[in-house]
């Protein structure tokens, strides 16, 4: 398949020519021509799919079609993160650059100073790439008015979930017109994602073709069965067995963040925190620290470590499961990037157990449990749920006698002490 059979204006396949693309990806085959009709999308898609592409062009292809009459804002595309925010919106504008009318593409997001991005809305804009809290102060300050928006596109929208925009994005929609199109992109559909999807397309077409056939990353992902309080050495044991230079290392709380950080320095790694309580200036430095080497762990939150893209990233270790099924997608996504390929180990306490049974009936995908010799678990699963306990803080790395069985009293206490607030 080609650009020029997608039905795509001129202009646009000179854009796309200028920009090197030769072929569409499987997902801008499927949604392309769909959107290009006025249809809502409903696309599986990972980042690497080519999906920037597949809802921008349809959406140029309009504004182009539109020049000279209408004016205000045509397309509106909500994405989690600020990071995001600015990867789509120069991916928009590097398009926009080599057409021949004036197409105004909006970034906004939240964490930064209001003014400078109301200032830049007026005249209007043609295309706004928002984070959903930023987009709703700039409506309330009436810098922006959603009530024309002729498409809307949901990017990531599983993350958009996972990081609790879900009132956010009713009040958006609120915002808008009922008649409007709806592209919606997701890596993964749990339950959540589903619904909003339901609630919010109007006959979609899917496009689950999934661009993973041909971009794979090609991740392979281990299941190793310890104990709790073993899990710090046998991290430390991998590093050195597998000559790790840059691992990154994902715990539940910032308190196990900085425990297990702190374990591995006195081991002699190389290891560094970060987690939510970082300045945008902490974060940047660390993380231009790992990238560049100075450090070889990094041991991340959840919240952190979204927006993280460190290219051709070898190993991530899950040293407590996330809570969320579509986090363990997110986070293991951090590695195999660009065609490299990578390793994601989960490290399964007995307790976590049922909770990776069900991450791994999410992913549709079976991992093999591996013990490795002088980890071997001697423990088994606590009576209390085992999804309570799964982004418990970390144990205590030395304690715990091997062989040693705990009274049920001790695990009873243990299950409160680390049951999530
Ligand atoms: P995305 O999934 O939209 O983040 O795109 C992933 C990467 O693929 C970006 O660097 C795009 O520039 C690139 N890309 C998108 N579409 C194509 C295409 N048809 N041919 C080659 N590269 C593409």
């Amino acid at each position: 398949m080609s650009f020029a059979s997608l039905g795509l204006a001129p202009a646009l396949l000179d854009a796309v020519a200028a920009i090197g693309y030769d072929t569409p990806t499987a997902i801008q085959s499927a949604a392309i021509p769909a959107a290009l009709q006025g249809r809502d999308v409903l696309g599986a898609a990972q980042t690497g799919s080519g999906k920037t592409a597949a809802f921008a062009l349809p959406m140029l292809h309009a504004l182009l079609a539109r020049q000279g009459t209408r004016r205000g804002l045509h397309g509106l595309v909500l994405v989690p993160t600020r990071e995001l925010a600015a990867q789509v919106g120069d991916a928009i504008r590097a398009l926009v650059q080599h057409l021949p009318s004036t197409i105004k593409v909006s970034i906004v997001f939240g964490g930064v100073s209001i003014n400078p991005q109301m200032m830049a809305l007026r005249g209007g804009t043609d295309i706004i790439v928002a984070t959903p809290g930023r987009l709703l102060d700039l409506a309330r300050h009436n810098a922006i008015k959603l009530e024309g928006t002729a498409t809307l596109v949901l990017d990531e929208a599983d993350k958009l979930l996972d990081m609790g925009f879900a009132d956010e994005i009713a009040q958006v929609l609120a915002l808008l017109p009922a008649k409007r199109q709806n592209l919606f992109f997701s890596a993964t559909f749990p339950p959540a994602v589903q619904a909003l999807a339901t609630a919010l397309l109007r006959e979609p077409v899917r496009t689950e073709v999934n661009d993973e056939a041909a971009h794979e990353p090609d991740i392979a992902q281990r299941a190793i069965e310890v104990d709790a309080a073993r899990r710090t050495q046998l991290l430390k044991h991998l590093i050195k067995e597998h000559q790790w230079k840059q691992v990154l290392v994902f715990v539940a709380t910032k308190y196990a963040s900085e425990h297990v950080a702190d374990k591995l320095r006195r081991g002699g790694v190389a290891a560094e925190t970060f987690h939510g309580d970082f300045s945008q200036g902490a974060r940047t430095e660390v993380l231009a620290d790992f990238k560049a080497g100075r450090m070889n762990v990094l041991v991340a939150t959840d919240v952190a470590a979204r927006g993280i893209d460190i290219a051709q990233l070898p190993v991530v270790v899950n040293y407590d499961l996330p809570r969320a099924a579509a986090d363990y997608t997110h986070r293991i996504g951090r590695t195999g990037r660009a065609g490299a390929s990578g390793a994601a180990v989960s490290f399964i306490t007995p307790d976590a157990e049922a909770h990776f049974r069900l991450i791994e009936k999410r992913q549709g995908k079976r991992v093999p449990r591996e013990r490795i010799a002088g980890f071997e678990p001697t423990e088994s699963a606590q009576p209390a749920s085992a999804t309570a306990s799964a982004g418990s803080p970390a144990g205590d790395p030395n304690g715990g006698i091997k062989g040693k069985r705990k009274s049920k009293k001790d695990k009873l206490r243990e299950a409160a002490a680390k049951a999530p607030a």
